[in-house]
């Protein structure tokens, strides 16, 4: 497995194993990875025979109270787990390589960014947008791997390849969960054993849900309602949002069908945790 630290470098390596016939797949991640990532690396190695995956704390999709600087950072685990993986690359680049000093420009994608997370974290999918979009311009993949544990973030990233017409198809793996239902997040390292446990109303109100809309209720209001009394029995977990919408415009509906995105966002003591479900 080879390190690359540089945009110029990655690109090479990219439009090489392009020359070789090879079909290259880019996983984005921030590291600390756990098996939710690894589910999108097999998944890129199932369809691509050259596989980078990107390790980057971006410091723009962070607020300035949120958690950049104490952001897990197990580089040299991550590095053991995607070498175990069959991953050809690892592009980690610094800070400067992605930005450079005095950059200013970014990719907005108006609208969406301001929808679900975005309205509880000004700016964060502005940051996103932009990184994804350099990792794009750098890797230059057919294909990019993304969770739909980030829902929000799906739809702002298919909005922007859409609209910039980038030639690269995105590939939306489902959501890892542990055994008890609870969706990987790098973040869930920052749980206390209690607030483990009340993390796991997230996916009990989700659960909850998707009963409800599977015995007929398709009313949104009365979704959102049975979603906020399940997260009740957990006083200690306060709600962001619950929302029905549509995925891809992450506009909300009146009446749930199948496709329609129910999507949460809770604090569980200092930690912020998103969830959701996508009905069937
Ligand atoms: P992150 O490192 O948190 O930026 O996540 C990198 C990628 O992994 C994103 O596309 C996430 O949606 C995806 N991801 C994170 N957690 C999970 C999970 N539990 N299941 C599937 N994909 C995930």
């Amino acid at each position: 497995m080879r390190l690359i630290e540089t945009i110029a470098e990655l690109r090479d390596w990219s439009r090489l194993s392009r020359a070789w016939g090879r079909c290259v797949g880019l996983v984005p991640t921030m590291g600390a990875l756990h098996a939710g990532h690894i589910a999108l690396v097999q998944a890129a190695r199932a369809r691509c025979q050259a596989v980078a995956v990107s390790i980057f704390v971006n410091p723009t999709q962070f607020g300035p109270n949120e958690d950049f600087s104490r952001y897990p950072r197990t580089f040299a685990a991550d590095c053991a787990m995607l070498e175990a993986e069959g991953v050809d690359v690892v592009f980690a680049p610094s800070v400067e390589e992605m930005y450079n000093p005095g950059a200013s420009t970014f990719v907005e994608v108006d609208g969406l960014s301001s929808r679900l997370d975005g309205l509880s974290r000004p700016g964060h999918f502005r940051g996103v947008a932009t990184v994804v979009a350099k990792l794009f311009l750098a890797a230059e993949p057919d294909h990019a791997f993304f969770g739909q544990k980030d829902a929000a973030q799906v739809a702002v990233l298919r909005r922007m390849t859409r609209d910039l017409a980038l030639p690269l198809e995105l590939v939306v793996c489902p959501i890892v969960r542990e055994p008890d239902g609870l969706a990987l997040s790098s973040r869930n390292r920052y749980l206390s054993p209690p607030e483990r446990a009340q993390a796991l109303v997230l996916h009990r109100a989700l659960t909850a849900v998707a009963i409800e809309f599977h015995a007929g209720n398709t009313r949104a209001d009365s979704l959102k309602s049975l979603a906020a009394a399940i997260f009740a029995v957990e006083p200690d977990v306060k709600i962001d949002y619950i929302e029905a919408v549509d995925w891809e415009t992450l506009l909300p509906v009146q009446t749930a069908i199948p496709g329609t995105l129910i999507a949460v966002a809770a604090w569980v003591g200092t930690t912020r945790l998103i969830d959701n479900l996508i009905l069937s």
